[in-house]
């Protein structure tokens, strides 16, 4: 899919590292700001080739990997920071690396270190009926991830409210949980521009992943879809030219693509209400009845995806949990 190269603004370069395999994302999105030194919002993942297509979209600008002043990583996830260690050891291991203060645990190297299958993973597959053959096949894939990241350990952590000021940009930190629980956009207030992460993509309904490990959690009654409708109440009314997301094409219609959202978190809801009135079930053998297909990999996108909807259905009292498991069922009131 051909993509339309982003708008010439002042003082921002825009990067799209091709992601050949991962067609729903198409891109991963890095942008350069301000005047040199610059700041850089994300890495791109640790893809082979990955490295020196940024080397030569800074050739291309004119710039050099030392003219960095400091990282911004928009999220934790492998594909928004697996080139920070790279780019940092490039420049001489000097430049700042900064994100959410809830997800900086998640690209350090604690956490991959950790056992690659916790315990609190393994209770939750238990909990939403998952069955072996797929577990095995989401440890796999999870181990593909990490292997596109290096680690770091001494990133700074953001805020809601932090203002990142520089030479030609002034950039306001907006904490949108939901995706992730540290998930952040960047305003740019001068050119209007909002950097978004994985919260707004124009392809694809970004998905407010289920957080497994809990006891990472600054709040602990999180709930990612909850959160992540409320982040993108936050964003409204906010005075953006264009919108720059961490994957595929750059967007103008801010609320209009919020509104396509709600309206599809409301449809994707009643989807989620209709199969469990058919009987009560766990939460897996609600698949087929909720997606028309899921495709191999996405098996644990697709349990993310129902047991946040049905978490938002107990909130507004259409379905209860009648048995905690596990397997935990649910049922339609
Ligand atoms: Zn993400």
């Amino acid at each position: 899919m051909l993509i339309k190269p982003f708008p010439e603004i002042n003082n921002v370069h825009s990067i799209a590292i091709p992601l050949p395999g991962f067609s729903d994302l198409i891109t991963s999105n890095l942008f350069v700001i301000g005047n040199v030194p610059v700041t850089l919002i994300d890495t791109g993942p640790k893809f082979p080739g990955s490295f020196e297509f940024v080397l030569k979209a800074f050739k291309h600008a004119g710039l050099k990997i030392s003219d960095i002043e400091r990282i911004i990583i928009t999220h934790g996830h492998v594909d928004h920071f697996g080139l920070v260690g790279k780019i940092i050891e490039t420049a001489g291991g000097l430049i700042p690396c900064l994100i959410h203060a809830e997800d900086k645990w998640r690209i350090s190297s604690e956490a991959f270190q950790e056992e690659e299958w916790s315990e609190e993973a393994g209770n939750f597959m238990a909990m939403v009926h998952m069955p072996q053959k797929e577990i095995e096949k989401i440890r796999n894939r999870f181990s593909f991830f990490n292997q596109l990241c290096d680690p770091i350990d001494e990133a700074s952590p953001l805020e809601d409210g932090d203002e990142i000021l520089g030479a030609g940009y002034h950039l306001r930190v907006i904490h949108t949980p939901g995706h992730s629980p540290g998930t952040i956009c960047l305003y740019e207030s001068q050119e209007k521009i909002l950097f978004s992460g994985d919260h707004i993509i124009k392809h694809i309904t970004p998905n407010p992943l289920v957080e497994v490990r809990r006891n990472r959690l600054r709040d602990p009654d999180y709930q990612s879809l909850k959160a992540y409708m409320q982040s993108l109440h936050k964003l409204k009314g906010l005075d953006v030219r264009f919108v720059f997301p961490g994957h595929g094409e750059f967007i103008t219609d801010l609320p209009g693509i919020i509104s396509t959202y709600v309206e599809h978190h409301r449809q994707r809801m009643d989807r989620v209400w209709d199969a469990l009135k058919k009987k009560p079930r766990p939460l897996y053998d609600l698949i087929d009845d909720v997606f028309n297909h899921v495709p191999e990999t996405d098996v644990f996108l697709a349990v993310s995806e129902i047991l946040v909807h049905l978490e938002m259905l107990i909130n507004e009292g259409r379905a209860s949990l009648v048995d905690p498991g596990p397997p935990a069922f649910y049922e339609a009131l």
